[in-house]
């Protein structure tokens, strides 16, 4: 290995780097109309003035004598994406300053959130594996022979159940042991050492997201899949010995956001889930405003979607939000649903960079 003053040296760089990075980013993405709403003649009423951060939502309503008029809702985030950004332009804006850190023992989450048919799969896919590739990178080189290793591991949270991607949706319970860390019992890890796999272990977990019988997205926009990325540290590099935890990056695609109104339907199951995705996205938004506002007290217990990732909000955590929205007028409901959860999470965000310069 490096002798110990190089690695002290690397380390502080590392810090430096870390204190730079914001704890918490929202970032919202806005994708192209679809040849559906083209079709139905919907208007694009989102829009990004050329390297601002800030979006107008028009939204059209109606007066009490049935006349159209437009009403502006302006807001402001770290980021906005308009539709012509690419995925690799989403990597670069929102983990890509991260993946150093988590060699230093941060825990990094980057959720995706919105209604279904916004755009959260599109986004979050691609993320994982070029966060990876980026991780194998720094393993090779800047932390090359110092027994780093790279794990991954997908669940997913359905109906308030944890059910494991990557091993016939086995069923998972949470167990918490004396430290308050949550610790999933039997949920499979699989150590990986090139981009490929991580791709087979992508594609595996999503082709076994819940579809039940109705089809894919109907099912899948219910659950919140979690994808893990962990990297560990055998202390004298030793190939035999149990790596220790170092930090981790996990990437989670939430149900849609639409699906926690569901809770006037007439079946009954679909009242429960909706009720769940509701409670999950409140406490969510939660902990995030305790996290920045120095609480001490974090709601996690608040949800199992809280629970489950409670180890990656504490000590030194980066919490990304990306939100995404459809441009069209028919989801305009929506779209300012999101807009104003993400603003919830951003306007508690400014208050901490005031009390913390
Ligand atoms: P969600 O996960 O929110 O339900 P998806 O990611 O499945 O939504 O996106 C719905 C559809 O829109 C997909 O066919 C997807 O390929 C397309 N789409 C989403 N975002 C974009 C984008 N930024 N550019 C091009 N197509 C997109």
């Amino acid at each position: 290995g490096l002798p110990e003053n190089n690695l002290l040296k690397s380390f502080s760089g590392d810090r430096e780097r870390a204190n730079s990075v914001a704890k918490i980013k929202v970032v919202v993405r806005k994708r192209p109309l679809n040849r559906k709403e083209i079709a139905k003649k919907e208007d694009d009423i989102i829009t990004i003035e050329p390297n601002s951060n800030s979006l107008t939502v028009h939204e059209t309503k109606l007066k009490v004598d049935l006349t159209e008029y437009v009403e502006k809702h302006e807001f402001v985030f770290d980021a906005v994406l308009n539709e012509g950004v690419s995925n690799d332009e989403v990597y670069s804006e929102t983990v890509e300053p991260i993946v150093p850190l988590i060699f230093n023992r941060t825990k990094a989450t980057c959720f995706a959130y919105g209604q279904t048919g916004s755009g959260k799969t599109y986004t979050m896919q691609p993320l994982p594996l070029k966060a990876s590739l980026d991780i194998l990178r720094l393993m090779h080189q800047t932390y090359r022979n110092q027994g780093f290793q790279l794990s991954v591991s997908f669940f997913e949270i359905y109906g308030g159940k944890l059910f494991d991607l990557l091993n016939d949706r086995k069923k998972l319970c949470m167990r918490e042991d004396g430290k308050q860390q949550v610790c999933i019992v039997g949920l499979q890890e699989y150590r990986v050492s090139d981009v490929e796999a991580i791709r087979e272990f992508i594609e595996k977990g999503n082709a076994t997201r819940s579809t039940g019988t109705t089809g894919a997205n109907e099912e899948s926009s219910r659950s919140h899949a979690i994808l893990q990325l962990a990297i560990k540290r055998s202390v004298d590099g030793s190939e035999t010995k149990p790596a220790r935890l170092v930090g981790k990056l996990s990437f989670i695609d939430l149900a849609g956001s639409e699906r926690g109104a569901d809770t006037t339907d007439n079946d009954k199951q679909t009242r429960m889930e909706g009720a769940e995705i509701n409670k999950s996205l409140l406490a969510l938004k939660e902990c995030i405003r305790a996290l920045d506002s120095d609480q001490g007290h974090i709601p996690f217990r608040g949800s199992k979607l809280t629970e489950v990732l409670r180890d990656s909000f504490v000590g030194d955590s980066r919490t990304v939000m990306i939100s995404c929205i459809s441009p069209s007028s028919g989801s305009c409901e929506h779209t300012l649903n999101t807009l104003r959860y993400a603003d919830r999470v951003k306007s508690l965000s400014k208050g901490n960079n005031k009390r913390d310069p």
